[in-house]
């Protein structure tokens, strides 16, 4: 094997770019938006299909272990965050997880009534907070401050403090174990928001004393368009948490059909309904990939990955400016920067196979994926970045009108 990169031949994940169908001729630079597809998803979900959908039908609840499902992929994805088995569930979208997990601290805390988040954090986020505070009706408050500024406004009012890990615009890390403490100190719950961190850095949730967390599954966890998301409940909440939507895959016995809600001990109360059995079956064999891999691993790679990225930009690419953090430690796995143009200059670059994404008002994002990566991948990426700056081949009208996603 030639190894056009020094770094490439030492890096023990080398041989997982095999497990993905990356397309010939394309850089993708994408994969904290929606992680490339595993090779053995479609076999695997073709025999859902047709073996498990198709011939034993109802029977497969039981005979293929479907009901169980949720909690499966649960525990696969509780192996890569730090969190004990039974106690992550995958379901629903995150949007929806953060409503239900909102909702349950919420009630936790009954006799405080801030929401403590952060303006770098998803909007999505931002918006369930805001919409359950006033359906509850009940004066609570979102109350929003600057990243660096969260620590200092954890105070005895709070009730819960809900921020992402990582920023999705910049890739700013927050401090998981140390802002959950100070929550805690301060009688406030902590929610983790892993979207962009589940698969791409190692995250202990457990002994960070999290309280809840949720993520997405198709993001670094590839598990496909609108794969379910997941959501944790820590061990000392699982018997005490009220879902605010109490379905019936969250009762003690759904096949009682009783007329009266009674919660299922564990995690799995906050699961609400039939779950996606197609979608859930993509996502468990997704993390096949992940069975044999140490996430320090994946760190270590992902920082070698991020910080040629941005030392190759800033060499080739002066127009360019940098929107994360300089000190990896204090990054995630994605590397921002920041161009008036990077629309259009994005447009450009995936027209000629590499990949990323543009976030307003300025950004062109870049993610890395250490399973499918190389560092020849990024120093080819880059070459082909300076490329459409030095020639301005970016200032073209196709490259400007701008599309429902970016
Ligand atoms: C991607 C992302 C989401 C997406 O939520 P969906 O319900 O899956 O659309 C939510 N929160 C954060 C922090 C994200 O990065």
């Amino acid at each position: 094997m030639q190894f056009r990169h020094p770094s490439d031949k030492d890096d023990v994940l080398r041989t997982k770019k095999d497990a993905f169908k990356i397309p010939e001729g394309v850089i993708y630079l994408d994969g904290n938006s929606l992680g490339v597809l595993p090779k053995n998803v479609p076999a695997r979900l073709a025999e859902v299909v047709e073996q498990e959908w198709g011939m034993s039908l109802i029977k497969s609840w039981n005979e293929h272990s479907w009901f169980d499902l949720p909690l499966r992929v649960g525990n696969r994805i509780g192996r890569l965050i730090g969190a004990p088995e039974g106690s992550v569930v995958a379901c629903d979208s995150t949007s929806v997880n953060v409503f239900k997990v909102l909702a349950a601290a919420l009630s936790l805390r009954a006799d405080r009534k801030v929401i403590l988040s952060d303006n770098g954090n998803f909007p999505t986020d931002l918006y369930v907070a805001s919409g359950l505070a006033e359906l509850l009706d009940k004066g609570h408050e979102l109350r929003v401050v600057a990243p660096e500024e969260v620590e200092a406004a954890i105070t005895e009012d709070v009730a819960v403090v809900m921020l992402t890990q990582v920023d999705y615009r910049t890739g700013r890390l927050h401090d998981m174990a140390a802002l959950t403490e100070k929550a805690h100190q301060a009688g406030a719950l902590a929610i983790w928001d892993l979207a962009h961190s589940a698969g791409a850095i190692p995250v202990d949730l457990k002994g960070a004393k999290a309280d809840f967390a949720i993520g997405c599954g198709y993001k670094y966890l590839n598990g496909g368009p609108g794969a379910p998301a997941f959501l944790y409940v820590a061990e000392v909440h699982q018997d005490n948490v009220t879902s605010p939507v109490t379905g019936w895959m969250g009762h003690e016995a759904p096949f009682a059909f009783d007329l009266d809600y009674r919660a299922v001990h564990g995690v799995n109360r906050m699961t609400v309904g039939t779950p996606a059995i197609l979608s859930l079956s993509s996502l468990y064999a997704a993390l096949d990939v992940f069975e044999d891999v140490d996430m320090a691993d994946i760190r270590k790679k992902s920082i070698s990955l991020s910080e040629l990225f941005i030392k190759k930009v800033e060499e080739k690419c002066p127009q360019l400016t940098l929107a994360s953090p300089r000190d990896p430690e204090t990054r995630g796995s994605q590397v921002s920067f920041r161009f008036e143009e990077g629309y259009a200059a994005m447009q450009a670059l995936i027209a000629r196979g590499v990949i990323g994404d543009f976030r307003a008002p300025d950004v062109m994002r870049f993610g890395f994926t250490p399973l499918y990566l190389s560092h020849q991948d990024v120093v080819d990426a880059v070459a082909i970045l300076a490329d459409i700056l030095e020639t301005g081949s970016w200032d073209r009208p196709e490259y400007k009108s701008r599309a429902k996603v970016t």
